[in-house]
């Protein structure tokens, strides 16, 4: 495959930086720590034997120093490649590691375990099976003796390091300082020089690594300084890691080494960050040869390429799966010339057309700006869910985390919330949620700040999901940001929305036993917190309404009450609202008997103003204008949603009557209002919400001859007609003659021949019925002009038929059968309406002419008229009705 594809440009402004990675981790091969000492370690006598010379005592006495030195040569000082013999530089005997044996077995056993130590203080990688020593030479140092500084160098092939080991001889000095970069270590052998033994280990191509970091280091401060900069680059590590248990100190051989010290470059440039990931490219091959020559297709590529499980160094999960770009690969060539790892569909199912998906996976180190971490990790156009999702997990991780990575996944909190603080957004309310939950993270982390910007950035209020976590956070720590959080919203059933949540949220914040102290503490802030509110908000929904009530319900609180008065009074000009408050009173009243506080005080200074602007339409739950969205639940906010259609027009009309009842019992002269007003009110609402439960209604108020004989004989009749009229409607009248224009199926024909022959047809009021010629193939098109009822008859002359149409009168027939279904159905309603003191009250003929619903009713002649007027048609008309008599 061609590994350009996806990479974008000819001149690809990112080459440079990718090969200056290259370059500097490329050359990064397994090196361990520099340096690593014991002192006076627990040993075995070595049994130490020197040709020439035999066992020497330890430790170390003059004599037998004497004859080693004997058998010794001077050491040559290395230097580069030539050595020289130079007593000014180290006054040192040496003898060749092949004069000297060791003859007590345990010594090897004791050096394994020194191999072991060593190896493990160096960081060796692949650890001491994997590391030989080999014995080099015995030196001996005379008084005066020293090195001066040097570097060790390479004593034989895959020589890595250097192993010192004081054998026990009392002396003084013995000094060895290490450095190595900005390190220095200094070692003191003289200390448990006359029975201990000492060791050292060094490293020196350790040396070469200070190169190599700086290096690195210059690669970031150079990408630093790009005009544009890539938010991230994934270089490609030699091995390939399982995503679950991938992490810096579970890397092999160069990959640790690598990530090691590119971490280390992160870190001291302060504006990078490092982390691994999975990277994952699949190819979707459609395996149909007729795509095989669609060019357009083959453009696409069918590529994805994704980052799977990125995680911290320390293997913390950062973030699911990412979809990226090539150009963020350092190696370019990463799948030239490559097999893919996995396959999946085509021939492996024996399903030829079936599309072929081939997987690339290797382990990547991800070099990511430190300031754009969050965006890199969330990508771009996240959804709210996936913003709180991340903080959530971010959260999670610092609460468990004691280690180093604390300051980085707090360092991401910040970050994320700022930019989000800082963002556009489409509506205020996808802002309000997304600053909901970076308020609560920035609460979390102790980032009070971070949180107030947030709740400054809210445009209407936090969401009830964002007040029931603040309710979980410890209230005395967020009372000052919840506080302020409820004085910004300047919308009641906002308050209440946020403090019915916050106060659900609480019990889980406190232990048990403190709960119902806290639960009271909760109580009076938010007592308080609705008497600012209440004198605060200037403006008023009737959605609030449903707030008033639920608040004085939960709160029962005498001085709340007045001070919700007191708000109620300052818009009592306005009738929408005061009508909706109305209704949730009257309807919660219904829910829940008799609810004190809200029926004497706060009916009593709205109820003239409700009685008079009282509108019928306002008391139907079911009313389209009331239920805009399943989310608006006012005036019914106490109707249970889910209530079956009769359970709530039960409900509605209990309202209603209760009101009437109450007013009947209270206030005589209101009675009448209302009754006018239920009477107007009927002519305009819908015919659905008459059917619905005018009838039932009345039912409920059949007392009204007793309270206001005046009035109830035009009460009951204008209702009653109004609803015969409205439900009902008048009975279709029979046609006078043949003319039925309104019979034409609707024709969507443009220049159609057909329209205007049938209609001259339909509109003649002396034909029954019309001889037509119409060609063979256009029988069809010509048949679906007529009403499917009307009778015709065809006879095939040449390509054409002749056919005959004839009319009927069915669809005023269908019109009037449901018209006389509505009428018994509405006479059936009436009719359980109780007759005595209906009829008592309307008097006998206005009783019958209602019952009879004489008002839709035509007089008998016009529907017994005969529509036909021509003698022909006539004719015709009653021989055919004489057939089919017969
Ligand atoms: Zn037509």
């Amino acid at each position: 495959m061609n590994s350009e594809e996806g990479f974008s440009g000819e001149e690809d402004h990112l080459e440079h930086l990718r090969s200056q990675i290259l370059g500097c981790l490329d050359g990064i091969h397994t090196v361990g720590s520099f340096a690593t000492s014991a002192h006076d370690v627990e040993h075995v006598h070595p049994g130490l034997v020197v040709s020439g010379i035999g066992p020497i005592r330890l430790p170390l006495c003059q004599d037998d120093a004497n004859a080693l030195i004997g058998v010794s040569r001077r050491a040559p000082f290395g230097k580069g490649s030539k050595t020289m013999d130079d007593e000014t530089v180290r006054k040192t005997w040496e003898i060749d590691g092949k004069e000297l044996s060791f003859k007590h077995e345990a010594w090897y056993n004791w050096l394994d375990g020194v191999v072991e130590n060593v190896s493990k203080g160096l960081g060796v990688h692949g650890g001491p099976g994997n590391v030989r020593i080999e014995l080099y030479k015995l030196l001996v140092y005379e008084e005066g003796a020293f090195f001066k500084p040097h570097e060790d160098t390479k004593k034989t092939k895959d020589m890595f390091g250097t192993l010192a080991i004081c054998l026990p001889s009392e002396h003084v000095g013995g000094g060895v300082r290490l450095i190595h970069g900005l390190e220095e270590r200094v070692i003191e052998t003289d200390k448990s020089s006359s029975y201990g033994i000492s060791y050292l280990a060094c490293n020196p191509s350790a040396a070469a690594l200070d190169v190599k970091q700086s290096n690195i280091e210059a690669t970031l401060a150079g990408w630093c300084s790009m005009p544009e900069k890539p938010r991230f680059m994934c270089y490609v590590l030699q091995h390939k890691y399982t995503s679950a248990k991938v992490r810096l100190s579970g890397l092999k051989g160069d990959d640790y080494y690598r990530c090691y010290h590119l971490d280390k470059a992160c870190q001291s440039n302060g504006r990078f960050c490092l982390v691994l990931a999975q990277l994952e490219l699949t190819v979707t091959q459609i395996n149909d040869e007729e795509y095989l020559d669609d060019e357009e297709y083959l453009d696409q590529g069918g590529e994805e390429l994704c980052l799977n499980d990125i995680v911290t160094l320390q293997g913390l999960q950062l973030q699911d799966s990412l979809t990226i770009r090539k150009d963020n690969l350092v190696q370019r060539r990463l799948y030239e010339a490559r097999e893919h790892d996995y396959q999946w569909g085509g021939e492996h199912l024996g399903n030829q057309h079936d599309d072929i998906q081939q997987v690339y996976r290797d382990t990547v180190a991800v070099i990511v700006s430190r300031d754009e971490m969050t965006e890199f990790l969330l990508g771009s156009g996240h959804t709210f869910a996936h913003y709180a999702e991340f903080l959530q997990r971010l959260l999670a991780e610092l609460k468990r985390q004691n280690g180093d990575e604390r300051h980085l996944l707090r360092e991401m909190i910040v970050q994320t919330c700022q930019k989000h603080i800082e963002r556009r957004y489409h509506n205020s309310g996808d802002k309000d949620r997304f600053m909901g939950v970076t308020a609560i993270a920035s609460l979390q982390i102790e980032n009070p700040e971070a949180a107030r910007a947030a709740l400054y950035a809210v445009e209407d209020s936090f969401d009830a999901s964002t007040f029931r976590n603040l309710g979980r956070l410890e209230f005395e720590r967020t009372r000052e940001f919840c506080t302020e959080a409820f004085s910004r919203i300047s919308k009641l059933h906002l308050v209440a929305r946020g403090l019915r949540a916050f106060r659900s949220g609480v019990p889980s914040a406190v232990q048990l036993d403190a709960s119902e102290a806290s639960e009271r503490a909760v109580y009076q802030w938010a007592v308080g917190g609705l008497f600012k509110a209440l004198s605060s908000i200037v403006q008023v929904l009737p959605t609030d309404a449903g707030a008033i009530v639920q608040i004085i319900d939960a709160y029962e609180d005498e001085r709340l009450l007045e001070s919700m008065n007191a708000f109620v009074g300052r818009f009592s000009d306005d009738s929408t609202f005061i009508n909706a408050l109305f209704m949730e009173i009257l309807c919660y009243s219904e829910i829940v008997g008799e609810p004190k506080l809200l029926v004497k005080g706060l009916i009593p200074p709205i109820f003239d103003k409700a009685i008079s602007s009282f509108r019928l339409q306002e008391l139907s739950s079911l009313s389209p204008s009331k239920r805009k969205s399943p989310w608006e639940d006012y005036p019914f906010s106490s109707w249970l949603d889910g209530s079956s259609h009769n359970e709530k027009r039960q409900k509605d009309v209990s309202v209603i009557a209760s009101l009437y009842h109450r007013l009947v019992r209270d206030d005589l002269d209101k009675v009448g209002q209302l009754l006018e007003n239920i009477a107007n009110d009927t002519a305009s609402i819908s015919r659905h919400e008459l059917d619905r439960f005018v009838i039932p209604l009345l039912r409920e108020m059949l007392d009204i001859p007793e309270h206001q004989p005046s009035e109830a004989p035009r009460f009951y009749s204008k209702v009653i007609s109004t609803y015969i009229e409205t439900v009902v409607d008048k009975e279709p009248s029979k046609p006078q003659d043949w003319s039925l224009p309104d019979d034409a199926p609707q024709c969507y024909g443009v220049d159609c021949p057909y329209c205007p022959l049938v209609r001259e047809f339909l509109e003649d009021p002396s034909r029954e019925d019309w001889d037509f010629t119409i060609p063979e193939d256009r029988y069809y098109d010509f048949n679906r002009h007529l009403p499917l009822h009307y009778t015709t008859k065809r006879k095939r002359r040449g390509e054409s038929y002749d056919v005959k149409v004839t009319k009927s009168l069915k669809t005023w027939e269908q019109e009037h059968e449901a018209w006389q279904g509505r009428f018994e159905r509405a006479q059936s309603a009436l009719r359980r309406l109780p007759e005595s003191s209906l009829r008592r009250c309307l008097g006998d003929g206005e009783y019958q002419d209602l019952m009879g619903l004489q008002i839709v009713k035509l007089p008998t002649a016009d529907v017994a008229t005969d529509p036909p007027k021509s003698t022909k048609a006539e004719a015709a008309g009653k021989r055919k009705r004489k057939r089919r008599s017969l």
